[in-house]
């Protein structure tokens, strides 16, 4: 495996098949939220203009005739191409991502689950089907699934390759496409997986790769009247314009992903062990950066003093440090914005309930934007913080008497992408899952449990639509129905 970063590597976009500057040669620089360095390794990254973003779409739509009539196994055969690259360079990205958004270099994983999705989707095709019928008396009716044409994919910070893999696959092996767009706080592995789709030798056009913020790039790919579909990831705030844009333009087809505030329901029958580990990890695991991460746990009254002196013993074990060392699973915040967010939430949350475990960011004393593991007691359910997606590693913890309680208080939300409940009485658990107004649930697991062929996704303001090994292609494809009047016997008897 190629263990470090080529000494050459710069940052540059990936358009019409060439690897690029920013026209305009305008550059964003990334600082290391472990030291709050520049990044030393890697010189600044490209900021797409208006230009170079129409020039992306441009080459995908130039390049989507060929690419759609290609034979889909040899589609496929570029995706495996590139997942074998992915796999070869695991070291060499973590360790960008570690630089550039703080990911622990032992607990990144993303480059293997990319690289199973380029293969599990470049053997997907033979799927792409439509249905043929013989129900409507005297015709033949058939449906064909086919591809939508440019799509874009616009991706976030906190586990980018495994967005950019996720979206990009399905849409390509279908036959569409694709210009991506990196998040501007983790663009590094993006870039560096651009080098490796030239590597993999796609076609010029057919995977275009940008960099830069949501002005002016991922705003004009909302917009853009050539492009037919859009897979976002990332919060519900930008979800929302990129479905204001699309509505504005061509009425693109749009996938959201979006944020959620994760309930786990931990009843007093439960395996204690089992609950405690994994909702700590579920809450500790990049940092809380992560979009189910269980942030409020519910825990039955008679069992919630233990719980939660087991939870915080656990919880107060992490090993915080310079991502880029062996040992350390506990990383900064993303960036300064997220980091100072976190500790508003932080602040606010000592005023409404009670701290029982951490509370402080460690910018000073660490140099780095690092924020210990926080526990909140008692806070209203009416407050901010029980409201509103934190996205660090703070938990509030409240309790409930009843199952009706526990399904109240869960669904007080207005996300719902996962939720958990640990009980060993199974119709209890069934009733709660069934109650719970969410995407997702795991029963005696929480998150991120989750299965590939599972569709994942959002009730109520986490999203629209699903994803998942069985569903992504759906996103990528149109459906028409072709419907074939049959001459009769006798009509064809005076031909
Ligand atoms: P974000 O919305 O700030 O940014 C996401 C992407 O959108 C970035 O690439 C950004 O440049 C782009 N963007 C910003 N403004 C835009 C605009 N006007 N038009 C088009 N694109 C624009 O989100 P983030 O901070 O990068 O990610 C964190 C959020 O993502 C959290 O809310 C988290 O819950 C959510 N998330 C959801 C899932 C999921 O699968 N549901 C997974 C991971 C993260």
């Amino acid at each position: 495996m190629g263990s470090s970063v080529p000494t050459d590597f710069r940052p540059r976009m990936l358009i019409n098949g060439e690897l690029v500057e920013a026209s305009d040669k305008k550059t964003f620089p990334l600082y290391n939220p472990a030291t709050r360095e520049k990044v030393a390794d890697v010189p600044a990254v490209p900021e797409a203009t208006e230009a170079d973003t129409n020039a992306a779409v441009a080459a995908a739509k130039a390049a989507f005739p060929a690419w759609s009539a290609l034979d889909p196994a040899k589609r496929g055969t570029y995706l495996k191409k590139l997942a074998d690259l992915l796999r070869q360079h695991h070291d060499e990205l973590a360790h960008l991502e570690a630089s550039s958004m703080g990911r622990p270099v032992d607990m990144y994983f993303e480059t293997f689950a990319a690289a199973g999705n380029y293969d599990h989707y470049a053997e997907s095709w033979p799927h792409i089907q439509g249905q043929a019928s013989v129900n409507t008396p005297g015709h033949v009716t058939m449906t064909l699934r086919q591809p939508y044409g440019v799509v874009a994919a616009i991706i976030p910070w906190n586990v980018p390759i495994l967005f950019f893999s996720n979206k990009t696959a399905p849409a390509l092996i279908a036959g569409n496409t694709v210009v991506l767009k990196s998040s501007e706080k983790a663009p590094l592995t993006s870039a560096r997986v651009a080098e490796l789709i030239v590597e993999a030798g796609f076609p010029p056009g057919v995977f275009n790769v940008i960099s830069g913020h949501g002005l002016p790039s991922g705003s004009v790919l909302s917009s853009h009247m050539d492009v037919r579909a859009l897979s976002f990831t990332g919060s519900g705030r930008t979800g929302r314009l990129i479905q204001e844009q699309a509505a504005k333009s061509n009425l693109k087809k749009v996938i959201l992903e979006l944020g959620g505030k994760t309930p786990a329901l931990v009843f007093s029958d439960a395996n204690m062990d089992k609950a405690v580990e994994q909702t700590t990890h579920s809450i500790q695991w990049n940092s809380g950066q992560v979009c189910m991460a269980n942030s409020r746990i519910y825990v039955q009254k008679s069992a919630a003093s233990a719980f939660i002196e087991a939870f915080k013993a656990r919880f107060a074990k992490v090993k915080a440090g310079n991502p880029l060392e062996k040992g350390i699973d506990h990383g900064p915040q993303a960036d300064e914005v997220q980091y100072n967010s976190v500790m508003a939430f932080i602040e606010e949350g000592k005023k409404s309930g009670t701290l029982a475990l951490g509370g402080k960011g460690n910018l000073e004393s660490m140099n780095g934007y690092f924020v210990e593991p926080t526990v909140f007691l008692d806070t209203p359910e009416d407050a901010r913080i029980m409201k509103q997606e934190v996205f660090g590693p703070v938990v509030l913890i409240n309790t409930f008497e009843t199952e009706a309680e526990a399904i109240q208080k869960a669904n007080d939300t207005e996300y719902g992408l996962y939720a958990a409940v640990y009980t060993k009485d199974i119709s209890r658990a069934m009733r709660v899952a069934q109650a719970l107004e969410s995407g997702y649930v795991g029963v005696n697991c929480t998150s991120p449990a989750t299965a590939r062929d599972l569709p994942f996704g959002g009730y109520k303001l986490s999203g629209q639509g699903r994803e998942g090994w069985l569903h992504s292609l759906d996103n990528f494809l149109e459906t028409k129905s072709i419907i074939i009047q049959l001459d009769s016997d006798d009509a064809a008897a005076k031909l």
